[in-house]
């Protein structure tokens, strides 16, 4: 089942590109741009997190999340506050607000969803596998490390997140644009010849002894994980 996130923000450019990331990472997502609505929405259906923007016109955030923390129901909500710079405060720093994380804008991406991956592994460690696996490769999201036939394999941050990715769609054949979009996020603008180069770098960490490549170059296409290595391993 997909995790259902509500994004209170009231800037159209940000409500775009966190649905389209947000989706990207198959999540359901839902867009509400005022803080009073918000509130209405969340006492008919809640979510399994929430992104919720501090200044808001209707109802600010920390006042949503303060009345939503109050509420049996919304209680162990998830809830990720955005705030801009300059409005982050102490308050915020110590989320007494009763958030669970903050992100001040503007935010990376990727970074906005390894967050939100931890907090719904976190609220809900049983709908996403902490540890996938592939043939003789094993990744182990909570503890962030990654290993071949047993052995522990060092990965940048960049080769993790592209490892991962693969892993969470193995067989399905992404081209370099859908890997950009996917892995590095829309905003930023990094040519398609990066994706070769972490590619490559990824392929040589994962196969120290130049076994069985586990990455299929599809011409003219772009990348997968080989489903049939999965058979062989
Ligand atoms: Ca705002």
């Amino acid at each position: 089942m997909k995790a259902r996130i509500l994004v209170v923000e009231d800037e159209e450019a940000l409500t775009t590109l966190l649905r389209y990331n947000l989706e990207a990472q198959d999540y359901d997502v839902d867009i509400v741009t005022r803080g009073d609505e918000a509130d209405t929405r969340l006492k008919e259906s809640i979510p399994d997190l929430v992104v919720l923007d501090w200044m808001l016109p209707g109802l600010s955030g920390i006042e949503l999340c303060r009345r939503l923390r109050a509420r049996p129901e919304t209680k162990q909500l998830p809830i990720i506050m955005l705030t801009a710079r300059g409005e982050e405060s102490e308050r915020v720093r110590g989320l007494s607000t009763g958030a669970d994380d903050y992100i001040v804008k503007p935010f990376s991406v990727p970074e906005l969803l390894a967050r939100v991956g931890a907090l719904l592994r976190r609220a809900a460690p049983e709908r996403v596998a902490s540890v996938l696996t592939h043939g003789d490769i094993e990744l182990d999201r909570d503890k962030r490390r990654v290993a071949r036939a047993g052995r522990p394999i060092e990965l940048g941050p960049t080769e993790y997140r592209l490892l991962e990715f693969f892993l969470e769609h193995p067989g399905r054949v992404f081209s370099r644009e859908q890997l950009l979009d996917s892995v590095w996020g829309r905003d930023i603008y990094i040519d398609e010849r990066t994706v070769d180069v972490h590619i490559g770098r990824l392929r040589k960490l994962i196969n120290p002894d130049a076994a069985e490549d586990p990455i299929r170059t599809v011409r003219g296409a772009g990348y997968a994980l080989d489903d049939r290595f999965q058979k062989a391993g």
